[in-house]
């Protein structure tokens, strides 16, 4: 059903929008598209994404480092869509074939679209550097999140079990990238050695622990005024965090780094949070693409060039009024998302097709630690200590998604600071399912996928 003014009629059988990405910006989109008078228009709406849930990203870094569960931050798509009418399949998206209105999945399977909204959000960048694909652990969902928890907390394990083996760099956790993520992560972790591990392993020599956080500029948190990265700074060498500025990750081996100072840093737990590029679907479309592979959009977040196809989020490449292009954080997402639902439904139903995009920073904000977060709010507010950490807190309970989700996460924040711990604490790892014990000894474990 392509048409020439790429404008949306209705036909009998209604029209089909697939979004795909269940993260902020798809989430959003889906929900807002389920309106029962778009329905009643005959507007259909397939959510598409590789797995059965929304994560709430921004909190992800307190998984890792045990203060959240995995389903405290996780919602189940089919769970928060049902009621609305969106359909949901699971799968993995491969290719987008614009021309006839398909996309493609891993497991075969394809599925049609009258209109699509691509919201697969981004990838790690790794910008080349040798082994760090292949050694580093990522924070980009839940998987990522327990596998780095379980390898933190079986470090710490390793140590206890071997006292006099922590040489090789069993306790030193190298953190790369100076941003939000990289800040809050090395903030966190320090908490967890300072609150929890000392109580927990009393046999360990906490001297050992090295934190690194590497950030290559010559500033922590480079989106922020130099009042708050240096905020930020002091806060976490306060905590014991080494940083180190101007230095970054040369190459990366399992049980070493290099940085780019020559410096080689035993170690067997290097995170990457040093960047990211748009999801490679956006190269799928064949277009040219972007700064850090992101689809040139329209003010209508249509993707140039290519017709029925919206881009939202992290996979978007929309003009920032500094000449750049927005930042790939969760307000821009969600923003687009609305627009973009405003204008598929103002079509299906005849009504006035929104104006353009504007984007509306409502501000950003790190947190260090426990009462101390840093936060640069619209009407040139800033905030620091104690009271940004407040408004962090209270903002990031109600960005999450279900009642469910903000109670568990305020009655856990409430439990771990009261009791001054990390309570989610288990080393879950899923490959040990893979060998079972029997009577007649291991056996490896085989399932259909
Ligand atoms: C650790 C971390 C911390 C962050 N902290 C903050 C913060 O504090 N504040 C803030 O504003 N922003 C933060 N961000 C950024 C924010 O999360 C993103 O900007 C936001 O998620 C972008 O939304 P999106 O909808 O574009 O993509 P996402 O929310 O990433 O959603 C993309 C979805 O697409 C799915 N998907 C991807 N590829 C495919 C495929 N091929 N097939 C099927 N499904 C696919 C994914 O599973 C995912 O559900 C953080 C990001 C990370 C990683």
């Amino acid at each position: 059903m392509r048409h020439e003014d790429d404008r949306l009629t209705t036909p009998a059988c209604g029209v089909h929008v697939v979004v795909v990405g269940g993260g902020f910006g798809g989430l959003r989109t889906a929900r807002a598209l389920s309106t029962r008078r778009a329905r009643r228009a005959g507007l259909r709406v397939t959510l598409v994404d590789r797995h059965n849930h929304h994560t709430f990203q921004p909190l992800l870094y307190q998984v890792a480092t045990a203060g959240l569960q995995p389903q405290d931050i996780g919602i189940s798509l089919r769970a928060t869509l049902r009621r609305r009418g969106v359909a949901v399949r699971v799968g993995e998206v491969v290719a987008v074939d614009a021309a006839v209105g398909r996309l493609r999945f891993a497991d075969g399977g394809t599925l049609d679209y009258d209109r699509l909204v691509l919201a697969a959000g981004a990838i790690a960048e790794d910008f080349g550097v040798p082994g760090v694909a292949a050694h580093a652990y990522g924070l980009k969902s839940l998987a990522d999140a327990t596998t780095l928890r379980n390898a933190v907390l079986s470090r710490f394990e390793a140590a206890s079990a071997a006292p006099g083996g922590t040489e090789d760099g069993v306790l030193t956790f190298v953190v790369a990238g100076g941003g939000p993520t990289g800040v809050e992560l090395a903030g966190a972790l320090a908490e967890l050695v300072d609150l929890v591990v000392r109580r927990d392993h009393p046999e360990l020599d906490l001297a050992r622990v090295r934190i690194l956080l590497l950030e290559p500029r010559d500033r922590l948190l480079g989106a922020f005024t130099e009042r708050s990265s240096a905020h930020a700074l002091e806060q976490l060498q306060r905590r014991g965090v080494e940083v180190r500025l101007g230095i970054g990750v040369a190459r990366a081996a399992a049980d070493e780094v290099v940085l780019t100072d020559g410096e080689v840093v035993p170690t067997r737990t290097l995170v990457w949070a040093a960047g990211v590029a748009a999801s490679p679907l956006a190269a799928s479309l064949g277009v040219p693409l972007a700064a850090g592979r992101r689809l040139p959009v329209d003010e209508h977040l249509r993707v140039r060039g290519v017709r029925g196809v919206f881009a939202i989020g992290d996979l978007a490449a929309f003009p920032a009024a500094d000449g750049g292009l927005l930042p790939q954080v969760a307000p821009v997402a969600m923003q687009q998302g609305s627009v973009v639902a405003a204008t598929l439904v103002a079509e299906v139903t005849g009504q006035t097709a929104p104006p353009p995009f504007a984007y509306r920073d409502k501000g950003s904000m790190a947190t260090v630690g426990r009462a101390a977060a840093v936060a640069e709010l619209p009407g040139g507010l800033r905030l620091r200590g104690l009271a940004a950490w407040v408004a962090w807190l209270g903002l990031h309970l109600l960005m999450l998604v279900g009642f469910k989700n903000r109670f568990g996460v305020l009655v856990s924040w409430i439990w771990n600071y009261a009791t001054v711990d990390h309570a989610a604490r288990l080393i879950l790892d899923q490959r040990e399912a893979a060998t079972v014990e029997t009577s007649n000894g291991w056996v490896r474990r085989t399932w259909a996928a």
